[in-house]
C-alpha cells in the first residue's frame, strides 16, 4: 500500500508528552512527524492545573523523586529555551510551592513524607515546615482555619496551555510537521519499519514513539508494548481576575499570570468521563474558600473536567519493544512536570543515548512482576 509520508521518527499524540518528545527529537536533527488525534478527544494537557511539582512525590520510589527533582531543576533553562525558540512565553515561574493543610496531624505526616525523601535524596531535597504565622507572614489572605504548611523551594507553576503552543511554535520551527485530525487506527511493524495508518494517510519510519496518553492502552500491543493507563477525572474553577495576592501555587489553589485563580484538588474514578458535578465544584469551591476566604465574593467564570492519564502504581512508564525494536512508549501523569526531561533525557535516550539508570526503573514490565506475585 502507498505510504504518503517517510521520515525518521513518527510520534503518536500531540499532548504534552508527545510535543515535548518531538520537540527534542528535532532539535536533536532528526525528522519528526507528529499524528495527533485532535481537540474533541480526551485531552490532560488541556485542561490540567500547571504546576511544576516536586514535593511529595516519589515517597515509596526514590528514582521517581529524584526524576521530578531533576525536571524542576531542569525547567528554568528550558523555559528560556522555549521561548527563544518559539517566541512564545509560558509564564514559568518557580518561587517554591506550598502544600496548606487544615490539620496538624495531617501536616506531620506530610512532613514525615518528605524526611524520607530528603533522606534518600540527601541534600538535594530542601523544604520546610511552616506554622501559621509562617504562612500568613508570607501569604496574609490565609485564611484561619490553615494550620501550617509545607513549603519546597523546588515548586512552581506554568502556564500549561502557553507551554503547548510554545511546544509546538518552536517544533514547527525545527522543522518538524503536526498532522492534526489523524486519528491512527493500526501500526504494522515490517522489513525494520513502523507503518502507521490513519483515516487520513499512511505513514513510515524506523521508530515509532507512543504518546497518546490514554489512547496508549490500545496502541501499545500493536507493537509489543503494554500501557495499563486508566483515568482518573479532575474538576477545575477558574475564577475572574483578581489583584495579584498569591505569589506561592499551592497544590489546590494557584493565581496565574494573568490574574485568575484557578481551583482544583478533585480525583474521581469516574472512568471516561470528563463531565462536571455541582457536587465536586461544590467541595472545592468550599476549601478555596477556607484556604483564602477572599475568594467567597470572588466570581467563577469557567469549569471543567479533565481525565489524568494514570498508571496503576501513579509513576510514568518508559518503555521500549523487544518484539518491534525502534518502538517507545511514553507515557505519565506529571506530563508538565516532566516536560523538561521528555524533551532532553528521554528524546536523548530515543536517538540512541544509554537510558539513565532511574528511567529503567519505569518500563511497564514492573506490572508484569506484581501481577504474578500477587
Ligand atoms: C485535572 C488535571 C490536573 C493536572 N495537573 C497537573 C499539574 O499540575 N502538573 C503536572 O505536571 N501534570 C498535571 N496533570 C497531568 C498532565 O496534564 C498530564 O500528565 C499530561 O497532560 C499528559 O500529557 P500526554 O501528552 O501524555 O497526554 P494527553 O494530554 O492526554 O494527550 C494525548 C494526545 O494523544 C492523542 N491521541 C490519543 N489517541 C490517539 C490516536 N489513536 N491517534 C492519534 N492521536 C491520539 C490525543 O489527541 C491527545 O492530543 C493534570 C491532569 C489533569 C487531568
Amino acid at each position: 500500500m502507498k505510504t504518503d509520508s517517510s521520515t525518521d521518527v513518527l510520534v503518536i499524540g500531540g499532548g504534552v508528552s508527545g510535543m515535548s518528545v518531538a520537540y527534542g527529537l528535532a532539535r536533536a536533527g532528526q525528522r519528526v512527524i507528529v499524528l495527533d488525534q485532535g481537540d474533541d478527544v480526551f485531552r490532560a494537557t488541556r485542561g490540567n492545573f500547571g504546576l511544576v511539582w516536586v514535593q511529595g512525590k516519589g515517597v515509596a520510589k526514590p528514582p521517581y523523586a529524584r526524576w521530578s527533582v531533576t525536571s524542576a531543576a531542569l525547567w528554568p533553562e528550558f523555559a528560556a529555551e522555549l521561548t527563544r525558540q518559539s517566541g512564545v512565553e509560558v509564564e514559568l515561574s518557580q518561587v517554591g510551592g506550598m502544600r496548606l493543610s487544615f490539620s496538624d496531624r495531617e501536616l506531620t505526616r506530610w512532613a514525615a513524607d518528605m524526611d524520607r525523601i530528603h533522606d534518600s535524596l540527601g541534600s538535594d531535597y530542601p523544604y520546610e515546615r511552616l506554622s501559621a504565622a509562617d504562612v500568613r507572614a508570607r501569604i496574609p489572605e490565609v485564611g484561619p482555619d490553615v494550620v501550617g504548611a509545607i513549603f519546597s523551594p523546588l515548586d512552581g507553576h506554568v502556564s500549561p496551555l502557553r507551554l503547548l503552543r510554545a511546544l509546538v511554535q518552536a517544533f514547527a520551527n525545527l522543522g518538524g510537521k503536526l498532522s492534526t485530525g489523524e486519528n491512527v487506527e493500526a501500526i504494522d511493524h515490517r522489513g525494520g519499519e513502523f507503518h502507521v495508518r490513519t483515516q487520513k494517510g499512511r505513514y513510515a519510519a524506523s521508530r515509532i514513539v507512543l504518546a497518546a496518553g490514554l489512547g496508549n492502552r490500545t496502541l501499545a500491543p500493536m507493537v509489543g508494548l503494554h500501557a495499563p493507563v486508566e483515568p482518573v477525572r479532575g474538576q477545575i474553577l477558574v475564577t475572574e481576575r483578581m489583584q495579584p495576592f498569591l505569589r506561592y501555587p499551592t497544590l489546590h489553589v494557584r493565581q496565574t499570570g494573568e490574574g485568575v485563580i484557578q481551583i482544583g484538588d478533585s480525583k474521581e474514578d469516574v472512568g471516561f468521563n470528563d463531565a462536571t458535578t455541582v457536587k465536586e465544584l461544590g467541595r472545592i469551591a468550599r476549601n478555596a474558600e477556607r484556604y483564602f476566604p477572599l475568594l467567597k465574593t470572588v466570581n467563577v467564570i469557567r469549569a471543567w473536567g479533565a481525565l489524568r492519564v494514570m498508571t496503576p502504581d501513579g509513576y510514568p512508564i518508559y518503555d521500549v519493544s523487544q518484539e518491534c525494536p525502534g518502538a517507545y512508549l511514553v507515557t505519565c501523569h506529571s506530563g508538565i512536570t516532566l516536560a523538561a526531561h521528555h524533551a532532553g533525557t528521554i528524546s536523548d535516550w530515543i536517538c540512541g543515548a544509554a537510558a539513565p539508570a532511574d528511567v529503567q526503573t519505569f518500563r511497564a514490565n514492573r506490572f508484569h512482576v506484581q501481577n504474578s506475585t500477587n
